[in-house]
């Protein structure tokens, strides 16, 4: 059942995504060498607590936290943990809040400390990924638009579209329909139509898609060894443009910031 949004739905969808583009600048600036994903977690969850929120994961499916923190090789759905970041790390932060019964839903993947040449050009490209898949969500297009979009620059560039976990519709159901894969063919699947809310999120590997699951039955890895990076955005198809719900720039300007 796909659910097309009212614009006062809308509206609290957007607040969701905001509160957690302000959560993840708050712990964005706390990424650093001997920092504990633990303690981001803590941190997190108690920023969303006091903002009238309730955490979106903790609980759901069994998730233990409020964040999900996968560091290097790991893709998604790491387990926050006592092991300390350390220089040269990425980690890949994906959080969602639950507010006015309706969910909000972002990654974003961080540097910690000096980052290789090889693997800030991974983030930059992926970030373009999730652009170039942006603009294909408008309305008249297809689903495989979007995924097209994505795995033509993610390949062109020698890296791997992870394709076991996809972007979804977003609501008051974290995962709604339709499912939204970041690979695809030009004009196949579902026609997207005004005010669906979908998450977009690609998962792009440094070089083999391949994906395995870690033994703690959560966090998937690259099979390779290699490392991964995920951004997520929350949009809604329109006329024309699609519009952005979440703000990365709330995330850069507090690192920008906290640079200075
Ligand atoms: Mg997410
Ligand atoms: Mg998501």
């Amino acid at each position: 059942m796909v659910y097309y949004k009212t614009e006062d739905q809308i509206d609290f969808l957007r607040n969701s995504s905001l509160l957690v583009c302000k959560t993840l600048a708050l712990v964005g600036t706390l990424v650093k060498p001997g920092v504990t994903t633990l303690e981001l977690d803590r941190i997190a969850e108690e920023f969303i607590r006091d903002n009238s929120a309730v955490p979106g994961f903790k609980g759901l499916y069994g998730c233990p936290s409020t964040l999900l923190t996968s560091v290097n090789s790991q893709v998604v759905h790491g387990l926050p943990s006592s092991t300390q970041l350390k220089d040269g790390d990425i980690v890949s932060i994906d959080c969602g809040v639950l507010m006015n019964d309706f969910y909000g839903d972002v990654a974003y993947t961080f540097e910690v400390g000096e980052v290789e040449d090889n693997i800030r050009e991974l983030l930059k490209t992926t970030k373009e990924c999730l652009k170039l898949g942006i603009d294909a969500a408008v309305a008249g297009n297809r689903i495989g638009d979007i995924g097209f979009a994505i795995q033509n620059h993610a390949e062109s560039h020698g890296y791997g579209v992870v394709r076991e976990l996809v972007g979804h519709g977003l609501g008051k159901k974290l995962h709604e329909a339709p499912e939204v894969p970041n690979y695809g063919r030009r004009g196949a699947g579902m026609l997207l139509k005004e005010c669906l809310v979908i998450a977009i999120e690609p998962m792009i590997n440094l070089k083999s898609r391949a994906v395995k699951q870690l033994e703690d039955g959560w966090t998937i890895a690259t099979l390779d060894g290699l490392c991964s990076a995920h951004y997520e955005h929350n949009v809604v198809v329109r006329k024309g443009r699609a519009e952005i719900l979440s703000d990365h720039s709330i995330i850069e300007e507090a690192l920008n910031k906290n640079r200075i």
